[in-house]
């Protein structure tokens, strides 16, 4: 078992990772909080697969233990579904001690921070994420939020978790797609922050569920974003980094309305985009360029969208929360673990390369013409 600390001012907890650990770690910790009552808040899936499990693994701690089970999918991760949680609080009395514990993926993560940020103005809460997207990225940091249907993520709250437990057994029920597509989020620290990171990473293959492997790469992927979200709780500056990617990631995921792909799989495709216009720009080498462009080749989801021109291309980055009039605030790579923002990024710009991209990796993203 691997254990690291956040130290983010006055809200600093542990995360603990580590095949078959919950089973110890959760009772011990929520035992230590004296609380008289956890909620559980996880989904249909996730309960079908692991039915009352967490409610069992607290068992002898003889605390109340109560399961609020929620409609999956990222469709769901709106307001009406938080109002069920707040409903199932009040239906059970729930008061300002009581325990939220998240146990699922990022969208139950989210909704179940959002609720326990608000919920008698904060209480405290847990995360056992399932997902490898949500042991790398939803575990540190606090964002939690839950959508709008004008903006994702729109509606949220900074709050820290008090404990997060990363057992890796969950990841042998997840789906292969969403473990690649978690992949992504965690080789980006690499990328971004940490070049020996990289390095333990590229020698990884999907066939096997390598525990072991697992462990020291959550452990460290973690590190980096908690070192960084350490240093810029609320994104005034370094923080902006740990969007390395997104900008074409979020555009793609708009452009293909959300369903086609997965957050991580697109956030693959805007990574080496991003790589490539540092190294079209001349900040990233061609030896390091062709190091990340291999690496994420070799994994990423081929993508088909919809025909796009430059206005809907412009009119997508715009939108995105992070834009300000005519330009983007982008992340470029200097090496490989190592990265910049280059502040009024203008979108022709972006546009121009793009139309290069599309040249120079035909295999992996390709736009439909006019008539199909
Ligand atoms: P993410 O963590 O990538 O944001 P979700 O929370 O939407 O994604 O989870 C992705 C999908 O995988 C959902 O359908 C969810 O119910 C399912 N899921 C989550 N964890 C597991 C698991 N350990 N085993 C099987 N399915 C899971
Ligand atoms: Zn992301």
């Amino acid at each position: 078992m691997k254990e690291l600390r956040v130290n983010i001012p006055g809200y600093e907890y542990n995360i603990h990772i580590g095949q078959g650990i919950s089973t110890v770690t959760l009772p011990e910790t929520v035992t230590r909080t004296k609380t008289d009552m956890v909620v559980v808040v996880t989904n249909e899936t996730i309960n079908r697969i692991y039915p009352g499990l967490v409610a069992e693994m607290l068992r002898e701690t003889g605390i109340t233990v109560k399961t609020c089970v929620l409609p999956d999918g990222e469709i769901y991760k709106n307001i009406d579904t938080l109002n069920q949680i707040y409903n199932f609080l009040f239906e059970h009395h729930a008061n300002r001690r009581t325990l939220l514990i998240a146990f699922g993926g990022g969208v139950i993560g989210d909704m179940t921070g959002f609720a326990a940020a608000t919920f008698m103005r904060g209480i405290p809460f847990m995360q056992v994420p399932t997902t490898l997207l949500a042991d790398v990225d939803s575990s540190v940091g606090g964002k939690t939020a839950v959508n709008h249907p004008l903006g994702k993520n729109a509606i949220g709250a900074f709050k820290q978790p008090i404990y997060v437990c990363i057992d890796l057994n969950f990841l042998k029920t997840l789906p292969e797609r969403e473990l690649k597509a978690g992949y992504f989020e965690l080789i980006k620290h690499g990328f971004i922050h940490d070049a020996a990171l990289f390095d333990f990473l590229q020698n990884y293959r999907f066939e096997n569920l390598d525990m072991n492997f697992f462990e020291e790469a959550i452990f460290r992927s973690c590190q980096v974003k908690a070192r960084v979200v350490e240093q810029d709780e609320k994104e005034t500056g370094l923080r902006a980094t740990l969007n390395f990617g997104h900008t074409l990631g979020h555009l793609l995921e708009t452009h293909t309305g959300y369903t086609q792909y997965l957050h991580g799989e697109a956030v693959g495709v805007g990574m080496l985009f991003a790589a490539f216009v540092s190294h079209q720009w001349n900040f990233l080498d061609t030896k390091d360029f062709q190091r990340v462009s291999q690496t994420l080749e070799a994994i990423v989801e081929p993508m088909v969208l919809p025909a796009l021109d430059f206005n809907q291309f412009q009119e997508l980055m715009l939108h995105d929360k992070k834009a300000d009039q005519k330009s983007v605030h982008f992340i470029l790579l200097k090496n490989v673990g190592t990265c910049f923002i280059n502040k009024h990024t203008s979108v022709e710009s972006l546009w121009e390369v793009f139309q290069t991209f599309l040249i120079r990796f035909p295999k992996l993203i390709r736009l439909e013409t006019q008539g199909g």
